[in-house]
């Protein structure tokens, strides 16, 4: 396959432009506009001319928030990419999305036994666009979804896809490859940094967010970034997106509408549970990850590149984007543009992006060509900028170490304890993980303090909370509950095993030198998570175990 990118003067250049390059000489092309002129006639006029000049091809259009073309980044220009291929089909069509619009349309219309990938270029605004990939990825699962919400220059008014025939505000373009040779490589660059705390998502319908923590969602914008903020949202929001973690991955939402009962519209959707967190883009990592981006991505082949990436990241990294758009320019021809929103699927992620810049690579041949990273001019760096990220990111470590730790041991506090036990109780539901509970308590500490005095009782603390870290598997987690109790969530934990680990800590606490004091025992609550439990009904098992264990004599265990 052959790409030719191009920006449109006029029609006589454009007609040049298609016969220089032979385009009209080939059956098999796709023909994508991203306009930063949002103008409905000459969409359509453009359109309807590259029809006449190539009837065969296959035209998807969108607005933009701006338009890619060879590597570099252009505003309110069209730029149009016309993509030639020697076998493979190329399909495409316009669906309203309205009541009407059936799943089984695109079937019919677009999907062979061959369909590698779908490209989707849907209005940035009113559909709603993670339903429409989800159902989308129903039609062809081992397909690649690639593409955008279409963007209108961060004016957040209107936006529109388009083809030769129809102009859409609430639509989608789809476009579909069919072969069997075709090589596809998708993937993303997000680098952006969680930062601040976690809030859970108390009140949301889709994409329209109500409450985080049970605080309206204006109220944690105004007292997270500021009332000038509100004031502008949703421009004033986009470099600081909400970031859900769902297992190792970072997803990204951004606002794109503030709706008139003071909701927020965003570009994705959350699920009620749903853990959250501001990000900012990390500017520090993002330039000096280049390498290894270019390193990695070199590994396949690439005769094309469509590059889908966020008008958000635009906003925030500037000139810095020209690295990221190098790396990729390096590889294959690149075209695209800056959207509301990216649609990406590969085999473990099925997801609306947000403030990444994704991209597809193409190529109808298996050969890896030797490619060598493009020189760029060397970006100016903002000092300033750049220390004000790296204050942020070092203090925000900071800032989750003090709040998710006890100061005095160094073990996870209490409410680091809540956490990470709901969490494995919704895994154990979800995969029938096992896992158990051991509350421990030191017996007769009151006198060890009133004996020796508060600092030597510190020093136990730590001496214990140390014994029992170096005693257990990496990754159970050991928390200091209050006072002189810890308690340790055990992986994979039978009553058995529990039994087993009781013994071997008192043996090494046994061991221990804690002097001045002679001799420390404590005594052990243990119990299994059991279907149906709540974190308060496990802990109300270990805690009475545990009671039942001072009832017995002390320095013991009893199974709850
Ligand atoms: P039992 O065997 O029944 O558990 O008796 P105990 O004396 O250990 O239990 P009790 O609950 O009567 O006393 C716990 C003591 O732990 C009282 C409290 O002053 C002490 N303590 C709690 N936190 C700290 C701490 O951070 N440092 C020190 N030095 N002492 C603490
Ligand atoms: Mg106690
Ligand atoms: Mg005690």
């Amino acid at each position: 396959m052959q790409s030719f990118n191009t920006q449109f003067k006029d029609k006589k250049s454009l007609k040049d432009f298609i016969s220089s390059n032979s385009i009209n000489k080939s059956k098999n092309i796709l023909v994508q506009i991203f306009s930063g002129v949002i103008d409905e006639k000459k969409s359509l006029d453009l359109s309807s001319t590259i029809k006449e000049l190539l009837p065969d091809a296959n035209i998807i259009g969108t607005t933009t928030s701006g338009e890619i073309c060879l590597g570099k980044v252009y505003a309110n220009t069209v730029t149009i990419s016309f993509s030639i291929f020697e076998s493979t089909i190329v399909k495409s069509n316009f669906y309203n999305l309205d009541d009407n619009f059936k799943l089984s349309d695109v079937v019919n219309d677009l999907i062979t036994d061959d369909t590698k990938v779908l490209i989707i270029f849907s209005d940035g605004l009113k559909s709603n666009a993670e339903k429409l990939l989800k159902d989308i990825y129903t039609l062809k699962q081992e397909a690649v979804i690639a593409g955008g919400r279409a963007g209108d220059n961060n004016n957040f008014k209107k936006t529109y896809v388009f083809d030769e025939k129809n102009y859409s505000e609430n639509g989608c373009v789809i476009a579909t490859l069919n072969s069997k040779e075709l090589i596809v490589n998708n993937d993303y660059i997000l680098n952006w940094t969680p930062i601040g705390k976690d809030m859970t998502v108390t009140k949301v319908d889709n994409n329209i967010l109500y409450e985080l923590d049970g605080i309206p969602i204006l109220d944690i914008y105004r007292k997270y970034l500021g009332n000038d903020a509100v004031k502008n949202l949703p421009e004033s929001a986009m470099e600081f997106p909400l970031i859900i973690k769902k297992d190792d991955i970072y997803i990204a939402r951004d606002p794109i509408v503030k709706m008139e009962d003071d909701s927020l519209m965003f570009a994705g959707n959350f699920e009620e549970g749903d853990s959250v967190r501001f990000s900012f883009g990390n500017i520090e990592e993002i330039s000096g990850d280049v390498g290894n981006y270019f390193n990695e991505f070199s590994k396949f082949p690439a005769e094309s590149i469509f590059v889908y990436s966020c008008s958000a990241r635009k906003a925030l990294m500037g000139g810095k984007l020209d690295d990221e758009l190098n790396i990729l320019e390096s590889l294959a021809h690149t075209s695209g543009f800056f959207t509301y929103g990216e649609y990406f699927h590969t085999s473990n992620i099925i997801e609306l992006l947000n403030v990444t810049t994704t991209f597809l690579a193409l190529s109808e041949s298996s050969t890896v060509k030797k490619r060598v990273l493009k020189k760029t001019k060397v970006q100016s760096v903002d000092v300033v900028k750049k220390a004000l990220t790296h204050l942020v990111k070092v203090t925000t470590q900071e800032l989750e170490h003090i709040s998710t730790h006890d100061t005095l041991t160094a073990l996870y506090n209490r409410s680091e304890y809540i956490k990470r036990v709901c969490l494995k109780i919704k895994g154990a539901q979800r995969y029938k993980e096992k896992f158990g509970l051991m509350l421990i308590d030191i017996d007769h500490f009151k006198l060890i303090n009133d004996n020796y005095g508060h600092a030597v009782g510190d020093e136990i603390l730590k001496k214990l909370a140390d014994a029992l870290v170096s005693n257990v598997r990496e990754d159970d987690l050991v928390a200091r509950w209050g006072g002189e109790e810890f308690v340790i969530i055990v992986n994979y934990a039978t009553v058995n095993i529990l039994e087993k680990l009781a013994k071997k800590l008192q043996k090494k606490i046994a061991e221990v030198d804690f002097s001045p004091v002679n001799r420390v025992t404590v005594s052990f609550g243990l119990s299994v998570y059991v279907d149906g439990d709540t974190e308060e009904t496990l802990f109300k098992r270990v805690d009475n175990a545990l009671y039942a264990a001072k009832n017995s004599g002390r320095n013991c265990y009893v199974v709850g």
